[in-house]
């Protein structure tokens, strides 16, 4: 079980009023969304690429245990070892139980949403093990001690001055006068901590975004190079990764990586894309003596063939994320989800439970833009609703909500009732503006927004007026 910890309606209106995040936040739509749309405008053929991305991925889930029974085979044929995990607990004895049996007291680990999902550091510290995540925007989020607001940019919250604070906490040899004030600064700072601890670590770990069956090797695309550096210095390499990041071939990753770059970060292709088979061989001049490969379910499988099915084709790009205006407004950290944003509100009642994610399928405004811009298709809105759905019929709706259905029900099953109520309350508007600020409910809504004048008919009104 995954934990979802926060109040969302009260943690996203702390977020509105938190001027810093939101400054973060403008920076990050602005640059997210323009590079998306330039990168689309270059590719022409870019949806029939997300119609053959949303095909692999239907066919891989449509046969998903064949894919991971021949995934398996070929691991232990290139020389390394999978380990399946029902659920969080046991991925996480199992990763330690890989580090304990080597010594290793230290582990460097490339990003992974799945380590953050199962809260590994965690565990990992109290079992005697030092991760020491080697992203940048992990590391960062690392030392405040935070989880990750973004799925693909986990620090974007975050402004250069609390770097430089959190860098100044954290790296005691830093001389006082040096400047940590521009970027430069800051990378050049983290690159020289963390090159030590690359050399340093007993273990690496990666997350997978693709593991391929017909060759048993998982891909990471990454732009800081630290995946590469985290899984060939050290002695052990494990990668931790879903059952459904499984595909068929490498030609079907070459058509998801042209998607994935251009709908997360705007590039025809991440700056490294790394491709590992097993522990080095004789000849190779460098990579791991063992790799281990731990699948992770932890609720997926539950998701197959249900109203939620298409949400196990999701492969992480974060686009739904960068246009969604919810998100845009409050931040990843209000959804109090590893997931946050459209595919978090979906993805995490199903991995922690409606009952504990109550909030999320109602923080959306059910605009489509998520959908429209999902390189495999996902209908996020649709599967929104059926969790709306889902939440209703266990009761985990507000009284207020249920007395508000209940009543806008009895009126729609009478349609005469309906049109003269519509009728009366679009009159009554017209005369009174300010009489809608008296319907119970629309308080918070209207605190920073007017409503436009009613014209004084009903909209069934004016469609038949203009027809
Ligand atoms: S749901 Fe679609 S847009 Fe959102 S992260 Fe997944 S693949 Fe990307």
């Amino acid at each position: 079980m995954m934990h979802v910890t926060t109040d969302f309606p009260a943690a996203a209106h702390e977020a509105l009023g938190d001027k810093s995040l939101q400054a973060a936040l403008a920076r990050m739509r602005q640059g997210f969304v323009s590079g998306r749309a330039s990168a689309v405008a270059r590719l022409p053929e870019f949806d029939a690429y997300r119609d053959a991305a949303r095909a692999i991925r239907d066919h891989t889930l449509a046969h998903l245990d064949a894919y991971l029974e021949i995934f398996e085979a070929n691991v232990k044929a290139a020389g390394g070892q999978v380990h399946w995990c029902r659920d969080g607990a046991e991925a996480r004895e199992t990763i330690l139980r890989i580090l304990q049996s080597r010594g290793a007291k230290t582990i460097a680990k490339g990003k992974s949403m799945v380590g953050e999902e199962i809260e590994l550091n965690a565990y990992l510290e109290a079992n005697g093990v030092r991760p020491v995540e080697t992203d940048l925007g992990e590391y960062i989020i690392q030392l405040r001690r935070e989880t990750p607001s973004h799925i693909i940019a986990p620090a974007t919250h975050v402004s250069k001055a609390q770097v430089a604070d959190a860098f100044r906490a954290a790296h005691t040899l830093l001389p006082a006068d040096r400047s940590l004030a521009e970027a430069d600064t800051l990378l050049a700072e983290a690159r020289a901590i963390l090159r030590e601890e690359f050399l340093n670590a007993d273990a690496g770990m990666t997350g997978a975004n693709f593991l391929i069956a017909e060759t048993g090797t998982s891909v990471i695309v990454t732009n800081e190079g630290n995946g590469d550096l985290s899984q060939t210095v050290p002695r052990t390499h494990i990668v931790l990764a879903g059952i459904e990041k499984v595909v068929p071939t490498l030609d079907d990753a070459a058509v998801l990586l042209r998607v994935l770059a251009r709908s997360a970060t705007g590039q025809e292709i991440s700056s490294y894309t790394t491709f590992s088979t097993g522990p080095a061989r004789k000849d190779d001049l460098d990579g791991p003596g063992e790799y281990h490969v731990v699948m992770l379910d932890n609720g997926r499988s539950a998701l197959l063939g249900s109203a939620f099915h298409d949400m196990l084709r999701c492969i992480r790009c974060g686009a739904c994320l960068n246009h969604c205006p919810v998100y845009g407004a409050v931040g990843g950290h209000a959804y109090g989800s590893v997931y946050p944003g459209p595919m978090g509100s979906v993805l995490s009642p199903a991995l922690a439970g409606i009952a504990a994610a109550k909030h999320l399928p109602h923080a959306s405004s059910l605009c489509g833009a998520c959908e429209q811009v999902c390189p495999v298709r996902i209908p996020l809105p649709k599967m929104l609703r059926a969790w709306r759905d889902v939440s209703f019929d266990r009761g985990l709706v507000t009284l207020r909500s249920r007395l508000g259905l209940a009543v806008w029900t009895f009126a729609a099953r009478r349609p005469a009732l309906y049109r003269l109520a519509t009728a009366l309350t679009a009159k009554t508007l017209q005369k009174h503006r300010a009489w809608f600020r008296l319907v119970p409910g629309l308080s918070g809504w209207l605190a920073t927004r007017d409503f436009p004048a009613s014209s004084g008919r009903t909209f069934m009104a004016e469609w038949k007026a203009r027809r």
